[in-house]
């Protein structure tokens, strides 16, 4: 309505996934239009903001947390999941173990968070790096026997209850802002 005032919703989105996937690069590239060979590891943890004017009713004030360094654990404090709404677990194409750690993340969210309903939080797959893919070559040789084609992608995540997934490169820009789109738009709607 004319003369209300837009809500302002802050939206906590944690960024898990393996070390190395390109979470980093991922948030500064989204947050910052930014993107870097080597990003210092960061201690504890760090969180960036964007504010997203959603619609005509809502301004989204989006928190992305950045694990930066405690992947090894493949699993955080309940503390540092606190007041979450949604996840993006990322792993790198280039690298088989990076998507093999991808169900451990999301049980790991599962297991620490949960919407006030007591549903699991949205949570939306990225599979970083296709820039370094070789399209033309995988047509002819078919893939690497561990990646998934784009219907096994969707089985996988109907399978695991991810609420969908995208090819992104935090390199090239490709799909950054259509995954935290997705996502927001998921929790904003159902919220
Ligand atoms: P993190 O450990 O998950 O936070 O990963 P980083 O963001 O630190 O990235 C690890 C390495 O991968 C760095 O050298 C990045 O420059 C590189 N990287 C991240 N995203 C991409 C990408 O989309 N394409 C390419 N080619 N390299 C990337
Ligand atoms: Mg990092």
């Amino acid at each position: 309505q004319e003369g209300q005032k837009k809500k302002e919703q802050v939206v906590k989105v944690i960024v898990v996934g393996d070390l190395g996937t390109g979470k980093t690069s991922i948030i500064q590239r989204y947050v910052n239009d930014k993107f870097s060979r080597k990003y210092k590891t960061t201690i504890g943890v760090d969180f960036a903001l964007k504010v997203l004017p959603f619609n005509e009713k809502t301004t989204v004030r989006l928190q992305l947390w950045d694990i930066g360094g405690q992947e090894m654990y493949r699993n955080m404090t309940r503390v540092y999941y606190k007041s979450t709404v949604g996840g993006i677990v990322a792993y790198d194409l280039t690298n088989e173990s990076t998507f093999d750690a991808v169900l451990k993340w999301k049980e790991d969210i599962d297991s620490k968070v949960r919407t006030e309903k007591g549903d699991p939080i949205p949570v939306i797959l990225v599979a970083n790096k296709i820039d370094l893919l070789d399209e033309e070559q995988e047509k002819e040789q078919g893939l690497e026997n561990w990646r998934k084609t784009k219907e096994e992608m969707d089985e996988f995540c109907k399978k695991h209850n991810f609420i969908g997934w995208f090819n992104t490169s935090a390199k090239e820009n490709i799909n950054i802002d259509e995954s935290a789109y997705a996502l927001v738009d998921h929790i904003v709607t159902n919220d």
